[in-house]
């Protein structure tokens, strides 16, 4: 992370509009992954009803300068048009931050529009994340495509090449905790650091309503916990060579912790929400076909882009968009097992209860790595 990125988050951090931007680019996806929450809309098959770039050009003008967007699938490989995508964000919107993530099945069309994006936007950082649940065969069946595991592996391997030659690209991995992955993530977390040179590893626990429902069942907390202490072990990686490395590490710690608190309370306590969430403030959902959503957990349209003139300050300002919103951050039922840990990550750090807390944490890492010296 180098200051220019710093000052990103920062800003992000502060920010009173939404934090965090997620683009479901498209519907369409070439894997049937027993996790995905967004199956039912894969297999409408809405992928023809994508926004188009001139539709996009229209709602980016009225959504203010975004830090960070997350452009995500279904794949997001899969739409020819991501350069002009992220053309448009960078002219209209300042982006700074780009996610994409992947199941990395389609290694040549991967790699050659990973390298024009690098190439045409070198201002922008892009983040790459290329998913990988289990080894072999086990992540096979997980993604639902024979040879999955192989061909993600050589994306993975080719996107790290690619950061020999552009430093504006970061490569992660993400693996999905679930029934089917538990019993081997430790294997498979050791197996990423061990052969990949990535910039960090993460994990997330299965969420909302998955095309397999037996993924969210008989969940092995202990497995978690140990896997957490796993990805934050090594996840330092990426901060070594900054100069504020130890104040930033600590903090990521800090809310990885606590997301990893929140996740076991709500597994636990399936009835209740460990967490304050802000929909629309702290991030804001946008379906491929110009559906605002409430979050990628509770299927619910404030309203498509289509029906007002793209104009998505107007629905963010609707009287039933407020009412929702009120209705959640005062602790609505139906969030209640939310397990969704980018909501959870913006809550915590854009909740001044929190600085306390993180501030005595910091301090007291600081503090114990001086006089262990
Ligand atoms: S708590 Fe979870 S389910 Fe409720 S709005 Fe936030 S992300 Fe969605």
């Amino acid at each position: 992370m180098n200051i220019g990125q710093l000052v990103s988050w920062s800003k992000i951090l502060f920010s009173s509009q939404s934090r965090y931007l997620l683009f479901h680019v498209t519907s369409m996806c070439n894997a049937r992954c027993k996790h995905c929450f967004y199956w039912e809309s894969i297999e409408s098959k809405n992928y023809t009803d994508n926004l188009t770039l001139d539709e996009i050009e229209m709602f980016s003008s009225y959504l203010p300068q975004q830090e960070i967007i997350n452009l995500c699938g279904a794949e997001a490989f899969l739409r020819h048009d991501l350069a002009d995508i992220t053309e448009i964000f960078s002219r209209k919107n300042k982006v700074n931050i780009i996610a994409i993530p992947s199941n990395g099945i389609l290694t040549d069309q991967i790699l050659k529009k990973a390298q024009s994006l690098l190439s045409r936007f070198p201002h922008i950082a892009f983040r790459m994340t290329i998913s990988i649940d289990a080894l072999g065969d086990v992540h096979d069946q997980f993604r639902g495509v024979q040879g999955c595991f192989e061909k993600a592996t050589r994306t993975l391997a080719q996107l790290c090449e690619l950061k020999k030659h552009y430093k504006n690209l970061l490569v992660l991995t993400n693996t999905t905790f679930s029934a089917s992955t538990q019993n081997s993530i430790l294997e498979t977390l050791s197996y990423l650091v061990d052969n990949f040179d990535l910039d960090t590893i993460s994990m997330t626990m299965v969420r909302g309503d998955p095309k397999d429902p037996s993924q969210r069942r008989s969940l092995d907390l202990k497995k978690y916990r140990e896997a957490v202490q796993y990805v934050t072990r090594y996840g330092r990686k990426g901060f070594k060579a900054h100069p504020l490395a130890d104040f930033i590490w600590n903090a990521t710690c800090y809310t990885r912790e606590r997301v990893a608190q929140i996740v076991e309370k709500t597994l636990t306590h399936p009835s209740t929400r460990g967490f304050t969430c802000s929909p629309t403030e702290d991030f804001l959902v946008i379906e491929n076909n110009g559906d605002i959503k409430l979050c990628e957990i509770i299927d619910k349209s404030l309203g498509n882009l289509r029906k007002f003139n793209y104009r998505l300050d107007q629905i963010l300002e609707l009287p039933e968009t407020r009412k929702l919103v009120e209705h959640v951050k005062s602790g609505a039922d139906m969030c209640n097992g939310c397990t969704w840990e980018c909501a959870m990550r913006s809550s915590i750090i854009s909740s001044p209860m929190e600085y306390p807390k993180l501030g005595a944490y910091v301090a007291k890492q600081t503090f114990s790595k001086y006089l262990a010296a």
